[in-house]
């Protein structure tokens, strides 16, 4: 596994060349991240906080750490210290103990909401609905220690590229419906986290700022 080389590659096939780039290493070894790191890799993304909490500390202090997967409430805590954005923000209740957790650390939690945008009931994510909900709410106008950032979205798992490209394209024009709309200062819409390894291109097309890149970059892995 060259991942050097990987890296290269991957950028070299970006769409659009500002959109940053988050490796994506859950299940893989502290060596491979440091080969990654070594190659100029700062932003590493990881789905499960006890990897993050065991990763962490090896790893030079400069590291931008991304929570990118679905993440409990009972586990914000161990994170909210040091990490440099939570993509799967997908409930008002997941918020709520942020705001309470940022409090404790004395911080404003770095976030992006996930939009539920795939027709597989399996993914996570906010539904419109939800989220105009949440925006309107009184409790959370008055929110200080949580900053969001942006949207992120998963496609459906599928061959069918217009499926997919389809789900991005609604997932950024929600983002740019947002950015028009009156919001408390702790939202803006700057980040919209969307595209993999197997669509990443698709997703720069429609608009993404931010892709997590994993099996292109370290390989496939045994598990998810
Ligand atoms: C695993 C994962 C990725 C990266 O997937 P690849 O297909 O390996 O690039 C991106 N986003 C999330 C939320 C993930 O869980």
């Amino acid at each position: 596994m060259d991942i050097k080389a990987n890296l290269e590659a991957v950028k070299n096939s970006f769409i659009n060349p500002d959109c940053q780039l988050v490796s994506v290493s859950k299940t893989k070894p502290v060596e491979l991240l440091m080969e990654a790191y070594d190659a100029g890799v700062r932003d590493f993304g990881e789905n499960k906080v006890q990897e993050i909490q065991e990763k962490q500390p090896q790893m030079p202090s400069d590291v931008r750490w991304h929570m990118i997967g679905h993440l409990q409430r009972n586990k914000v805590k161990y994170i909210a210290e040091f990490v440099h954005l939570i993509h799967g923000v997908d409930s008002f209740r997941l918020l709520r103990e942020m705001e309470k957790q940022g409090k404790k650390v004395n911080r404003k939690i770095p976030v992006l909401l996930q939009i539920h945008i795939a027709e597989e009931e399996s993914k996570f994510g906010f539904d419109r609905e939800e989220l105009f909900e949440m925006l309107e709410n009184e409790d959370f106008k008055k929110f200080q220690h949580v900053h969001i950032l942006g949207l992120m979205g998963m496609a459906t798992f599928t061959e069918n590229s217009d499926q997919v490209r389809k789900e991005f394209r609604s997932l950024k024009s929600l983002f740019d419906e947002l950015k028009e709309k009156p919001l408390p200062d702790f939202v803006e819409m700057q980040e919209l986290s969307m595209g993999m390894s197997g669509d990443y291109q698709i997703a720069q097309e429609e608009g993404s700022t931010m892709v997590r890149i994993g099996s292109a970059i370290f390989g496939a892995r045994n598990t998810h």
